[in-house]
């Protein structure tokens, strides 16, 4: 359930506390842990008015603060609800009753680390020069959510195939490495009377010449990145199996061109650098460099031209960057390997448990060679 949301009205996102304040002429709200004074002409009007920020749907009520019997202090904010007609099916909010924020909404405002900090001023720049707005921002992900709407497919894969397949891609990637015989090699007992020779080495290798299908898959759709990913699509696996999903894959374009103008940004603004993966650490980050793509219809020439106006831009208002950004993209590479795993075919999704498989070929060759 959203704390923040956006109102039509007056353009821009809002917390209940705000809203009320404004339609109340701009004075502080007394009470926000007991909302239910508030007249029906001003909840029709916020039912209207209000749209949720993860699905756009109006038809919000408002719930109360909650205050520590103790002390009287506010302990939880007061909140926006959307049950009527309800939220779209991949609205972000739609599965939680908590009003944590979801992790692919950035809020531009905050400002708790360095990385935080410098996002936020490029953002307040970004404002006060015209290039972007807090209605863009909102129609970005707007963009967004209809984008995820019209695209979609159903999760039906065992959740253990990931961690499965990462272990055969890196035993097999092991069996073309430095130390294996030449591939155009055949075994012979005369080679395996080496002195020490590599049985399990070998045994890697000859899975490697077993194996060309997979080997190519391998190379061909990137699946080594597993490595950092494979515990992620299994649990992602877990929750939605079954369930319909956004297929990302259908933003791959604009994916690759966040990545690149991120992985500028990261360098020129002197970030801490992640050599594979600058995106997975600065989400507010890849959020701005989204957004400034949006902007400029995901033309990258002029994003850099409009980060070079932004990066002279001194002192900006930053009260400019209370706004909810999005990073469209976050956990974009799971997501896009779980639809890639998703599609290999059936004799691959089954495979065994390589250990197994390697024992097995492992006491052949001695039976054979030794
Ligand atoms: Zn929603």
């Amino acid at each position: 359930m959203p704390l923040t949301a956006y109102s039509t009205l007056y353009g821009k996102e809002l917390d209940v506390e705000q809203l009320l304040s404004h339609l109340n002429g701009d004075k502080e709200v007394r009470d926000l842990t007991n909302l239910a004074g508030i007249n029906d002409h001003i909840r029709s009007f916020i039912a209207v008015d209000i749209q949720c920020p993860g699905c756009f749907v109006t038809g919000a009520e408002l719930v109360s603060g909650a205050a520590s019997k103790k002390t009287g202090a506010l302990i939880r904010q007061p909140y926006f609800r959307f049950t009527t007609p309800g939220h779209g099916k991949f609205c972000d909010f739609s599965n939680s009753e908590t009003i944590k924020t979801p992790e692919n909404l950035i809020d531009f405002g905050k400002a708790n680390n360095s990385i935080t900090r410098q996002v936020r001023v490029l953002v307040c720049s970004a404002i006060e020069l015209g290039i972007i707005s807090q209605v863009k921002i909102r129609d970005m992900r707007e963009w967004f959510y209809k984008t995820k709407a019209g695209s979609s497919f159903e999760v039906n894969l065992d959740a253990d195939f990931p961690i499965r397949l990462l272990a055969w891609t890196r035993a097999i990637l092991k069996g073309s490495s430095i130390g294996t015989l030449p591939a155009s090699v055949e075994l012979s007992k005369d080679i395996a009377a080496a002195k020490g020779f590599d049985w399990k080495l070998e045994a890697h290798r000859q899975l490697y010449l077993l194996n060309a299908d997979l080997s190519e898959c391998i190379q061909g759709l990137k699946l080594w990145q597993l490595h950092d990913h494979a515990e992620k699509v299994s649990s992602i696996i877990k929750v939605h199996q079954k369930t319909e999903v956004f297929d990302p894959t259908v933003l791959k374009n604009e994916y690759q061109l966040t990545i690149e103008l991120t992985r500028y940004l990261n360098h020129y603004l002197k970030f801490p650098h992640n050599h594979h993966f600058p995106e997975l650490r600065h989400s507010p980050l890849v959020a701005f460099s989204a957004v400034l793509l949006y902007v400029n219809d995901w033309n990258i020439t002029n994003a850099l031209k409009d980060f070079a106006k932004i990066s002279l831009h001194k002192d900006p208002d930053l009260t400019l960057g209370n706004v909810m950004g999005l990073n469209p993209f976050h956990e974009y590479q799971a997501w896009r390997l779980l639809k890639e795993l998703q599609s290999l075919p059936e004799e691959i999704q089954n495979i065994e448990d390589v250990s197994q498989v390697l024992d097995q070929i492992e006491t052949g060759l001695k039976t054979s060679f030794s």
